[in-house]
């Protein structure tokens, strides 16, 4: 598993690691998929995270720099290498079987043998014939709670394109506070929300371990409510894949969603679909929080659809295609 090494939080000699201290969406991507291909009985190889916690089965890597990264590889000897750097850490010219997961927007560096997250995200990248693998869950990390308490939840980067404000605008049309939690990289754009919903919006700054779990668990619903504009590299913002949907959905709290990206491949059944642009009067807001299906029911879909073994099944057949020399586009 290779992954881009990031740096964790001010402190410089820190790295993020698998699965993350904190906001890591590649880090929990490849934390869940872990925690499916060892119950299959995979052994790997951890590169990009090092200092991660050491689990049976796993040997975590100290490789940062790419050509440490290759030789790291070549002395572990793996049947095949899953990128998830966007070949930025990977050694070029690579030996092994190679399968990419696609994390971001746009055409990936690597183009052959892609795993993409949703079909928005591969038609963007004009890959019509690679496989669309959605991002896996892994509900023994997720605490399920049918009782919730009068809040709504936006969770992640507190950025333009990821529909804070848009949130926000929801929660004061349904009279219920938003409480949101994320780094905030953008200080001007957490101004202004700040400013502009004094009396909704609450900001907890980045969460990690039980205190993240416990918030998702015990929102009425989480908000993602994502725009297709003010992403980074061209502005445009098709979300990819979207971790936050299945975490919630698995700790029994339904997903209100903008039809932006992967977002109405994945949130019907867990959740309900606002079309980007609309403006949301409180009406709007009750029927669509009245429209939620239960926890229960959010939970169920959310494992049948999303749980680790069922995405580690999927990886590994893609995997035994790379193995065997097949090669796609
Ligand atoms: N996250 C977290 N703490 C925070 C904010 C976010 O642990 O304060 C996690 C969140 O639970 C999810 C990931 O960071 O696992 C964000 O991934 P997502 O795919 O939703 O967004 P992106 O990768 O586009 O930032």
């Amino acid at each position: 598993m290779v992954i881009p090494p990031y740096r964790y939080g001010a402190n410089p000699t820190e790295w993020i690691t698998v699965p993350p201290q904190g906001y890591g969406g590649i880090q929990w991507v490849v934390a869940t998929l872990m925690d499916g291909l060892l119950e299959a009985g995979c052994e790997i190889l951890l590169l990009g995270a090092p200092e991660s916690p050491v689990q049976d089965g796993v040997t975590v890597s100290t490789a940062v720099e790419r050509t440490d990264i290759h030789v790291a590889i070549e002395a572990f000897a793996p049947d095949v290498v899953h990128d998830h750097s966007n070949a930025a850490a990977l050694p070029p010219g690579g030996l092994r079987p190679t399968v990419s997961t696609h994390h971001l927007n746009g055409v990936p560096e690597r183009q052959i043998n892609g795993v993409y997250l949703s079909r928005a995200q591969r038609t963007a990248a004009g890959a019509e014939s690679a496989p669309v693998i959605r991002l896996p869950v892994n509900p023994s990390r997720y605490p399920f709670q049918e009782a919730k308490d009068d809040y709504l939840l936006f969770l992640g980067r507190v950025s333009a394109h990821k529909g804070v404000r848009e949130a926000a605008a929801f929660a004061r049309a349904a009279g219920l506070p938003l409480t949101v939690a994320g780094p905030a990289w953008e200080k001007d754009y957490l101004d202004a929300l700040l400013a502009d919903f004094p009396h909704t919006v609450r900001y907890v700054g980045e969460v990690g371990g039980s205190a993240r779990t416990r918030l998702i668990a015990r929102a009425r619903a989480q908000l993602v409510l994502s725009q297709p504009w003010g992403g980074p590299f061209s502005g445009r913002w098709i979300e990819p894949g979207a971790t936050v949907v299945s975490e919630a959905a698995a700790s029994g709290t339904p997903v209100i969603a903008s039809d932006n990206g992967c977002l109405p491949e994945i949130v019907p059944g867990v959740g309900m679909i606002l079309p980007v642009g609309q403006e949301i009067t409180p009406g709007d807001a009750k029927r669509a929080l009245a429209s939620l299906p239960t926890a229960r029911t959010v939970r169920e879909t959310a494992v049948d659809r999303w749980g680790h073994h069922t995405i580690a099944r999927q990886y590994l057949a893609v995997y035994k295609r790379a193995v065997s020399g097949e090669v796609w586009t």
